[in-house]
This record gives C-alpha cells, sequence and structure tokens, in this order.
C-alpha cells in the first residue's frame, strides 16, 4: 500500500506527520519504508537518523552535437518545445539545464550529428532507519496535554506499551543545487524495488508536477491542512489535484485551536470550517483534527518523534493508523 502524505504549503506539518507514522508503523511490527520526495528540501532524515546510507546519482540523457557532422539545418531547433537546442548562425547551441530528455531532436537529425551523454541531477539514498520509542528513547521526556491545550512535563520517561527498537527502510532523493530538474529523481526514488507492506511517500508541498509526480502512484492521499486561512486555500488547491487523479484521500486537520476564543482570534475557525466544508463536498474523510500545541513544534525542531513523546500526538498517530488500515483491508 502506498500512501502519500502531501499539502498545498510547505510548514503545514506534512513531514511531521509522515515520518511518526513511518516510525509508529514500524514499531507495530509493519513492514515499512519511508520515501522523502521533497527532493529539494529533504529533512525526514532528521527525524529517522538513517545509517548506512548507499548513494545512486541520478543521470538524464542530454544531447550533444558532432559539428563536424551537423549542416546547420535546423530541424532540432525546430522540434525542441523547450528551447533547449537552437541554431545561430548555422552553428548549434544547447541548452541541457533546459533539455527535457525527449530525445526529438537526436530522432529528427537527418545527418546523425547528435548523440546523448548523461548529465547528472541529483542523488537518491538508502539506509535503514532504527526507530527507539518510549523507555527506549533516551532523554526523552513524555508530555502530557491539559485540558486547556496547554502542556505539562511529567518530570519522568513514561513511554509507551510498545517494544522499544524497529527498524524501518528509508530512500531520499536530493536534487543538486541550482538544478530544475526534480521529476526524474521522484521517478527513481518510487520505481526502485521494495517490499514493504507500506510505503509512506513524504511529498513536496504545493501543486507543482514534483508534487503530482510523488502522488499520482499512490493508493491514498493524506492531505495535511494547516487551520488558517493561508492554509485554507492552499489546501484547496492539492484538493483539487487528487481529485483530478481519482485517489482516495483522507485529510488531517492540523494546527486547530482547541478553545473557541483562541480559534476566533486568531481567525482559524472560518479556516477550519472551510477545510471541512471542502472535504464534506468531495468525499475526503477527516482523519484526525491535531492541536495547536507549542510542544509539537518545539520536540519537532529538535529532531524528536513526537508520537513517543505527546500522548495527543500518539493518539492521533495511532487512529490514523488504525484508519488507513481498515481502509487498506477494503
Ligand atoms: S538537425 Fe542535425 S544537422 Fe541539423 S542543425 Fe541540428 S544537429 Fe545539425
Ligand atoms: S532532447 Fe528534446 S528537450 Fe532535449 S534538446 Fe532535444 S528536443 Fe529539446
Amino acid at each position: 500500500m502506498r500512501i502519500a502524505f502531501a499539502s498545498g504549503k510547505g510548514g503545514a506539518g506534512k513531514t511531521t506527520l509522515a515520518v511518526n507514522l513511518a516510525a509508529v508503523a514500524a514499531v507495530r511490527g509493519i513492514k515499512t519504508t519511508y520515501s522523502d520526495c521533497d527532493v529539494e528540501e529533504p529533512d525526514g532524515h532528521i527525524f529517522l537518523h538513517p545509517e548506512n546510507l548507499e548513494r545512486t546519482d541520478v543521470t538524464v540523457p542530454v544531447p550533444v552535437v558532432d559539428d563536424d557532422l551537423c549542416d546547420g539545418c535546423g530541424k532540432c531547433g525546430e522540434i525542441c518545445n523547450f528551447n533547449a537546442i537552437k541554431v545561430l548562425a548555422g552553428r548549434v547551441v544547447s541548452f541541457p539545464e533546459l533539455c527535457h530528455s525527449c530525445g526529438g531532436c537526436t530522432l529528427v537529425c537527418p545527418l546523425g550529428a547528435i548523440s546523448e551523454i548523461e548529465r547528472k541531477t541529483g542523488h537518491i539514498a538508502t539506509g535503514v532507519s532504527v526507530v527507539k520509542s518510549g523507555k527506549d528513547a533516551p532523554g526523552r521526556l513524555y508530555y502530557e496535554v491539559d485540558e486547556c491545550g496547554g502542556e505539562k512535563n511529567t518530570k519522568e520517561t513514561v513511554g509507551l506499551e510498545r517494544p522499544g527498537l524497529a527498524k524501518l527502510r528509508f530512500t531520499m532523493g536530493t536534487l543538486d543545487v541550482g538544478e530544475p530538474r526534480s521529476v526524474p529523481i521522484i521517478q527513481d526514488l518510487l520505481t526502485m524495488p521494495d517490499e514493504s507492506n507500506l510505503f509512506i511517500i513524504d511529498s513536496p508541498p504545493g501543486t507543482s508536477c514534483q508534487m503530482v509526480e510523488s502522488v499520482r502512484g499512490a493508493d491514498y492521499v493524506v492531505l495535511v491542512a494547516e487551520a488558517t486561512p493561508f492554509g485554507l486555500n492552499d489546501f484547496k488547491l492539492a484538493g483539487e489535484v487528487v481529485k483530478m487523479f481519482g485517489i482516495s484521500c483522507g485529510v488531517v486537520l492540523n494546527r486547530v485551536m482547541e478553545s473557541e476564543a483562541s480559534a476566533t482570534e486568531s481567525s482559524s475557525r472560518p479556516a477550519q470550517d472551510g477545510i471541512k466544508e471542502f472535504c464534506r463536498e468531495n468525499g475526503f474523510e477527516v482523519l484526525a483534527e491535531i492541536p495547536a500545541i507549542r510542544k509539537i513544534a518545539e520536540i519537532s525542531s529538535t529532531g524528536g518523534l513526537v508520537a513517543f513523546e505527546i500522548p495527543v500526538m500518539e493518539q492521533a498517530i495511532d487512529a490514523i493508523l488504525d484508519r488507513l488500515a481498515e481502509i487498506i483491508a477494503g
């Protein structure tokens, strides 16, 4: 089962959800892979600490012209839709960074003057993450959330009633600096041989072609929506993309203001209502509502896994995983 975590905007909490769900699934004994497809800014490794990473370069074919064979006929420039090859004053000039590797220029050249070379755009890496949960997470404290949405430190590690160690397969893609073509890296990541039962895709944020590439092969998309006015707008855009592909979709409503007063004050209430209305209209199930608790951001900012430290997050991740298991079972 492939589950893509996506969000209309960056910073909505998508990676936090994806890494924590992967970790909890692994601790439950599910054979899990986490794949970081946010290739411009992959940060899943900060939380999952993969070991023994093996890197493989990702390359794309681009044209190279043999000037001795070329007669400057211009046919290659005419066929290129991306202005990646042009004939100027009888000489061919190419712009490899614009090339989409369609192979059209090579095919159309009447003199066989164009061949292809491989150009590196980034790399993918695979490794293993060892997840330490509950009592086995060194130095971790366990935070209780009080009725008002605040938190209090229990002053001792309480931990979860789960085995302490679990492994999951970790993969990530990284785009080279200044390189515009990220899609080939995502394609390589998502077509690697994989034997896991749960394959979690951490998609790039937004609605770009990268996001489309990472969600379109998924069996299910979890859209993470931030309950703010900006979050509502970007969520709707991402929701439309998922609808376009006809993929089943559930929504996690993040940073929900629990008290009526704070929600109204921060304009969160209309955004929360708007997200739920969009879900109702489009048949998106609301999988969980996660309260706005500062401790979640604090623990995440230090690379901690909140599902093993904050009860409300433990419950939310458990509930999402249970619901996904039901959906998988049909
Ligand atoms: S199509 Fe071939 S021969 Fe014509 S300009 Fe391009 S490289 Fe040269
Ligand atoms: S391979 Fe396609 S995109 Fe690249 S230069 Fe040739 S025609 Fe243009």
